[in-house]
């Protein structure tokens, strides 16, 4: 290789380069035509292979050289390095301009300078200020402190305590039942007791904060009961908000986001905007994830123009001026005056194609040829209802239990969770409204359930699988639907189905529910049960399957992922985990007509369902059922009855 560019640099990626960091760094090295070259010690590797990277096993505070040859070769070296000497881990820049990017039609051109081009997960124009939401690194110094500063440092203490018992206790009403228990925890004296003894005994304020902390959400952690477990990470909050008082340092929250803020993160889940109000939020901009991501579907449901795999995206200050193409996949820092005015007037343009769609919401589309479609709403909370119902959602085809747990916290209760079921059952009459059981795992963690670490979460303890052990949180979710069916057109759904035995041993667990609410004198209904076909083996036996049950639902999102082999949330493989692929269509045929030969219902829940392209093709096959975001609704209901062309 001719060397064009080479500099040595020192590695400060936070505990080297370890699975993610190397995924990130492979997708940089992927988006310049440059030869690049990594030298650690006495081996080389082209940083284009994650495992030739991964084997060159990269520490914090080595030193490597890269090198560069051809087009672009100081500005690659350059991006490189600078991604080996970011110290903070949320700075990682992540899924650099994926292949799915780099297809991407618009723009044709490569970005200009403070332009960065990511995925488009959520369509829509904004502009508005940014709000950097990335996580502060805490330094912890363990130096015996001098006996003559330790008085100090328990005062500072009591007073960083204080301060943060005060927020707590002026949290808004929907968390105030969680922070009031807090600020109990937190304020006992054997837990503040303990630091400041360690703190007497000369270890720093942070860190014996810190670690008494992880101590008491250990403790927690090991109580059966899943309300006292989802505590443990609470503890751990308030303990790193007193350490970070007590450094002067300050993590950002959504609730402080000015109305309009375009939020910019390394990633963000149901539950770092559990607190925020969505609808305050002007737009979103993630280094890593893609369109599945959960935060994507949440998006879209609020109709929140985002941005994923945005990786080159930099570290910008608190207020500079940001705009979002989320269709595009766009993102403009500090846009100049003709950019300005472009996306001004695409917002505008946007925001009147939407107030033209809106004639559409009470309409029920029928194709061109006759074939009556039914468009119904994906939701994960109830606040999403009133979108769902202006857009003329006709039911809801999937209710994202797992989003309700995340937005709480927790777990709900057996009789919080019927009030909400049957709160959504209500809002649409006698439109059907499905409520998938509890999908945990995978990329959807909830505080208070433990799943062990794994190595592949998404082939792990998830959906069906962790409820089926888990019969004390299955069982008050099933006994609240039960309820919840009385006298409504409510409607179970199972989760990530691989064989019939789930099926039955559900059942099983369903009629234990009903002898008990019988035996209780609970007034109580058997709902239709269906499953949601997204594994591979649910599709090879969908003919079986459908002997068990009442419906079918596709969850394409997962679908496409298993049967691709190719993970929903890295960019990196963004090209191949698309729903369009036609063994993706194979399988989705061949569960139509599985259902079709039963005589069972059949319908599609996933984000290909709001894909113009895609709905032709499922049309074709027969489903005559869609269900996705509130916010698609209007434009798809228009798209089925004007050109969907069956
Ligand atoms: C899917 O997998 O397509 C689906 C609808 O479920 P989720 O996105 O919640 O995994
Ligand atoms: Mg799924």
């Amino acid at each position: 290789m001719d060397i064009e560019a080479e500099r040595s640099v020192l590695v400060r990626v936070p505990e080297g380069l370890h699975a993610r960091p190397v995924a990130q760094l492979v997708a940089l090295a992927k988006a310049f035509p440059t030869t690049l070259e990594i030298v650690h010690g006495t081996k080389s590797a082209n940083p284009r292979s994650a495992v030739k990277l991964l084997l060159l096993s990269i520490k914090e505070h080595d030193r490597v050289i890269v090198r560069g040859s051809g087009a672009d070769a100081h500005k690659a070296v350059d991006a490189v390095c600078r991604l080996l000497e970011d110290t903070t881990e949320a700075a990682i820049p992540g899924g650099i301009s994926s292949p799915f990017a780099e297809r991407a039609p618009e723009p044709a051109t490569e970005p200009d300078d403070g332009q960065f081009r990511g995925i488009g997960g959520s369509e829509g124009v904004a502009l508005g200020p940014a709000f950097p939401y990335f996580r502060q690194r805490l330094v912890i110094d363990r130096t015996t402190v001098p006996a003559a500063q330790r008085a100090e440092q328990v005062a500072a203490f009591r007073s960083s305590l204080d301060l943060v018992c005060a927020q707590t206790d002026s949290a808004d009403a929907t968390a105030s039942q969680i922070q009031n228990a807090l600020s109990e925890i937190v304020r006992d004296v054997e837990w503040t007791g303990g630091i400041e003894a360690a703190i007497a005994a000369g270890l720093p304020a942070v860190a014996a904060t810190l670690d008494a902390g992880e101590t008491l959400a250990m403790q927690f952690e090991a109580v059966p009961d899943p309300y006292v477990r989802a505590r443990a990470d609470d503890v751990r909050g308030a303990a790193r908000a007193i350490a970070l008082n007590l450094t002067g340092v300050h993590d950002p929250a959504l609730g402080e986001a000015p109305d309009g803020a375009i939020i910019i993160a390394e990633d963000l889940n149901a539950w770092d905007v559990a607190d925020a109000d969505l609808s305050q939020i002007g737009g979103i901009v993630c280094r890593t994830g893609t369109p599945a991501a959960h935060i994507a579907i949440m998006a879209r449901a609020y109709g929140i123009p985002a941005v994923f795999g945005c990786g080159m995206m930099p570290e910008v200050a608190a207020g500079v001026e940001i705009g979002i193409d989320g269709a595009g996949g766009m993102v403009f820092v500090a846009p100049g005056d003709a950019e300005r005015a472009r996306l001004m007037s695409a917002r505008t343009a946007c925001t009147a194609k939407q107030d033209n769609l809106q004639r559409w919401a009470s309409v029920r589309p029928v194709t061109r040829s006759g074939h009556a479609v039914q468009i119904a709403a994906n939701l994960g909370s109830v606040k999403e209802i009133d979108a769902a119902r202006r857009a003329g959602a006709m039911g809801v085809g999937l209710f994202r239990s797992e989003l309700l747990f995340s937005e709480h916290r927790r777990p709900l209760t057996e009789q919080e969770q019927f009030e909400t079921y049957d709160a959504v059952a209500r809002a649409f009459d006698d439109h059907p409204v499905i409520i998938r059981t509890l999908d945990i795992g995978g990329d959807k963690s909830v505080p208070g359930i433990d799943i062990p670490p794994e190595g592949n979460p998404f082939l792990g303890w998830r959906g069906i699988r962790l409820c089926l052990d888990r019969p004390d949180l299955f069982k008050p979710q099933l006994r609240a639907l039960l309820r919840a069916a009385v006298n409504r057109n409510l409607k179970i759904m199972l989760p990530m189905i691989s064989e019939a035995s789930e099926i039955h041993r559900t059942r099983a667990l369903i009629d234990e529910c009903r002898r008990e609410l019988a035996a209780e004198a609970i007034a109580h209904d058997r709902p239709a049960t269906g499953i949601m076909i997204e594994t591979p083996a649910s599709v090879l036996l969908a003919e079986e399957l459908a002997k068990e049950v009442d419906f079918f639902s596709i969850g394409t999102n997962d679908l496409t992922q298993y049967i691709m082999a190719a993970d929903r949330l890295n960019p990196c493989v963004a090209a191949l985990s698309r729903p369009e692929n036609p063994a993706v269509f194979k399988a989705i045929a061949m569960t139509c007509a599985a259902a079709m030969a039963r005589g069972i219902p059949i319908s599609v829940c996933g984000e290909a369902a709001s894909s113009p392209p895609i709905i032709a093709k499922l049309l074709s096959f027969g489903i005559r059922s869609l269900s996705m975001s509130p916010s698609s609704i209007l434009r798809i209901k228009q798209f089925v009855s004007e050109e969907a062309g069956l």
